[in-house]
């Protein structure tokens, strides 16, 4: 049996990060949903098993939240591999690389996050390491330096990233095996509120699993955080079932709309209709606008607003849709000043 996963996450914070990894599934068939992906996987999972080879490089693409990292240590345990990660950032010079990728064992699933932001000089390394399974190694020092090869175990890279497009392309195209995640359904986020609420030992209603899932962004990370604080309402202030009083209550008392969107993602359809005029809006002056980094607007706000049709992406800039007027119960010709209202 696998052991549980323990991966420690910079952009979730310490306490839910502990409690998360508690409830990652640790074998496919546990990963709920992203069916052909998991399809694809199995098989050339099962490939490589078979002839004692390393996966083919393997690259993960989508939203935040969705799966991806989990998904590279069920690759692992899957292979029964060793299992390393890290993420771009933190690999700040190519030493950080060689540190890492000179101490593998074969067959190793190595992970990276955010792989769009590797340094160019790491990104140089990990050709060389991908392709030849080498590692440029530099001796000694001024005149008398130079460069061995040094040979590594064959490894499997899993590079993950929200923005495929600032991967470079002699970077993607050393993967043999590329992967788009979609967001999930409300019926696949509800069976991950069935199996996470059955490790969490806390009974669900099946409307409140429903209605839980609908606000969840399409995403597991969302899902597991709503179930976590739903639990909490149900034991301090209820029989400590989750019914759906509790979740229609507690959504609203957490600031969760219907369609779940978050404070957060009124204030920046807000900020495209109030000071914009409705869009167009380049990201860079709507991201400052709202105090907040471009990446953070890019990678996690903006593909959910995209996706409940809410906000457009057109070559001038950020436009928000009629349906986003509406759900916040604004006309466009009044909008200015207004504040929404949301409901169940
Ligand atoms: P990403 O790397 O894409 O940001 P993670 O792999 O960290 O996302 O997933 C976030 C959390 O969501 C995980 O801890 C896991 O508990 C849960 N999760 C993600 N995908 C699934 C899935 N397909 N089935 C069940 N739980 C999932």
């Amino acid at each position: 049996m696998a052991s549980p996963l323990n991966i420690v996450r910079a952009d979730i914070d310490y306490e839910d990060d502990a409690q998360e990894n508690s409830l990652r599934p640790s074998l496919l068939n546990e990963f709920l949903g992203q069916q052909s992906v998991k399809e694809n996987l199995s098989v050339f999972i099962n490939a490589a098993r078979e002839r004692q080879e390393a996966l083919d490089h393997l690259f993960l693409i989508g939203p935040p939240g969705l799966g991806k990292t989990t998904l590279a240590q069920i690759t692992a345990n899957e292979l029964g591999a060793d299992f390393k990660v890290t993420s771009a950032p933190a690999l700040e010079k190519p030493k950080d690389l060689a540190g890492i990728l000179s101490t593998i064992s074969p067959r190793t699933v190595f992970f990276i996050d955010e792989i769009h932001r590797l340094k160019p000089a790491i990104e140089e390394m990990l050709y060389i390491a991908m392709e030849d399974y080498e590692l440029d190694w530099v001796i000694g020092q001024g005149a008398a330096a130079r460069t061995v090869r040094i040979p590594i175990p064959k490894f499997t890279l899993v590079g993950a990233t929200t923005k495929a497009g600032m991967v470079s392309s002699p970077l993607r195209s050393r993967f043999g095996i590329i992967q788009r995640f979609s967001f999930y359904t409300k019926e696949e986020l509800s069976l991950i509120i069935r199996r996470s609420a059955k490790i969490l030992n806390v009974e669900v209603d099946d409307d409140a699993a429903l209605l839980m899932a609908g606000c969840s962004r399409g995403t597991p990370r969302v899902t597991n955080r709503i179930l976590r604080r739903m639990r909490d309402f149900a034991q301090v202030e209820g029989s400590g079932v989750i019914t759906e009083e509790i979740v229609r209550s507690g959504l609203a008392r957490l600031g969760i709309d219907s369609l779940g969107l978050e404070k957060y993602d009124r204030e920046i359809l807000l900020a495209v209709i109030n000071k914009f005029g409705g869009g167009p809006v380049g990201a860079e002056t709507l991201a400052i606008s709202i105090g907040d980094s471009m990446d953070t607007l890019e990678d996690y706000y903006e593909p959910y607003l995209i996706q409940c049709g809410l906000l457009q992406r057109t070559p001038r800039g950020r436009v928000v849709t009629e349906k986003a007027y509406t759900h916040l119960g604004l006309s466009p010709s009044s909008a200015q000043r207004e504040s929404p209202s949301f409901d169940f």
